[in-house]
């Protein structure tokens, strides 16, 4: 995939308005634009696991995720891009209307299998595969989310390049968690430069746990930083009042789009953390737009921006 990996060293770097961030130089590099298709943080957890896919000679790639999965999206369309054929598990009964994101995967010629929620839940279990009734030769499976260890090394190579490729000697470098691997393969990647992460639920154990996860597997000896916590704003894909004239403020003064379950969380909290002063003054801040944009459609159904984009695409 050594395409993906041109395409990261390339991704822009852009200096953020000094008005929104009061005394703090702030960045954004713009990993929503790393592909037109195969975007953000579940590009690079796909990474190593194509490679691995192709050593292995599979030919088919399984995964699992929910209606609105940005991991479920990406694999599809990388699938349709690199030759393999792609299969979705998803959670829960198939709908009469598929979400606009399950409607992209199957255009990119993913094969959709709806399974119960209790099955489901068992899909960290050896024998899950089997129990959908999937066939497992020249198969590789993929973990939900992309979350195992080839996931965490995409998420690495992330980090490294960020050291490589940055346009100023950044402090901090802040990204939005969900599970937390992605923030532990940034971290491992940049070394020394700590990395902050914005849980966008509130799941700030769970998030140290599988942070501390990864990093061990990754057997690096870095540690990671406190969470940024507090910018949940209700919760996974909720959005409250104070978000919501955020992202209305945000949008007058920039014209980088944000996706309101991940990146919009994150850009916020660095918004109010330098207004009430927790940020060092004049301190270099890196915040990493990690994709998610075609998730848009779910919650800001005026938005039309990205459906009328990939209409022309495919
Ligand atoms: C999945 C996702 C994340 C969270 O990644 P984790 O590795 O689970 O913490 C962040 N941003 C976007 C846009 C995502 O799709």
């Amino acid at each position: 995939m050594p395409e993906l990996e041109r395409a990261a060293r390339a991704v822009p770097y852009q200096r953020l308005p000094d008005t929104l961030f009061p005394g703090v130089e702030a960045w954004i590099r713009r990993d929503d634009l790393l592909d037109p298709l195969i975007s953000g943080n579940k590009a690079y957890k796909l990474l190593f696991n194509l490679v691995e896919a192709r050593r292995q000679g599979a030919e088919k790639i399984i995964t699992c995720g929910g209606a609105w999965s940005n991991h479920i999206h990406a694999l599809a369309a990388a699938g349709r891009r690199f030759g393999f054929a792609t299969v979705g598990i998803i959670r829960g009964e198939r709908p009469a209307q598929l979400s606009a994101m399950l409607q992209d995967a199957e255009r990119f010629g993913m094969e959709l299998r709806f399974v119960s929620r209790d099955l489901y839940r068992r899909r960290g279990e050896s024998e899950f595969i089997e129990q959908v009734g999937i066939e497992m030769n020249r198969t590789y499976f993929v973990p939900e989310g992309g979350a195992n260890l080839a996931g965490a090394r995409g998420a690495q190579f992330l980090g490294r390049i960020i050291t490589e490729t940055a346009p100023t000697p950044f402090d901090q470098v802040w990204l939005a968690c969900g599970t937390g691997l992605t923030l532990s393969g940034v971290q491992a990647g940049l070394a020394v430069i700590p990395a902050v992460g914005v849980p966008v639920l509130k799941a700030g154990r769970s998030i140290y746990a599988q942070a501390g996860h990864w990093l061990r597997s990754l057997g690096v000896a870095v540690k990671h930083e406190p969470l940024c916590e507090g910018y949940e704003c209700g919760g996974y894909a909720r959005i409250n009042p104070e978000l919501s004239r955020f992202l209305h403020h945000f949008k007058q003064t920039s014209s980088i789009p944000l996706d309101p379950v991940y990146t919009a969380k994150l850009v916020f909290a660095l918004y109010s953390e330098s207004r009430i002063g927790k940020i060092t003054i004049q301190s270099k801040v890196l915040l990493l737009h990690s994709g998610g944009l075609q998730g848009r459609r779910g919650l800001l159904p005026a938005d039309n921006d990205i459906r009328d984009t990939l209409g022309q695409i495919i």
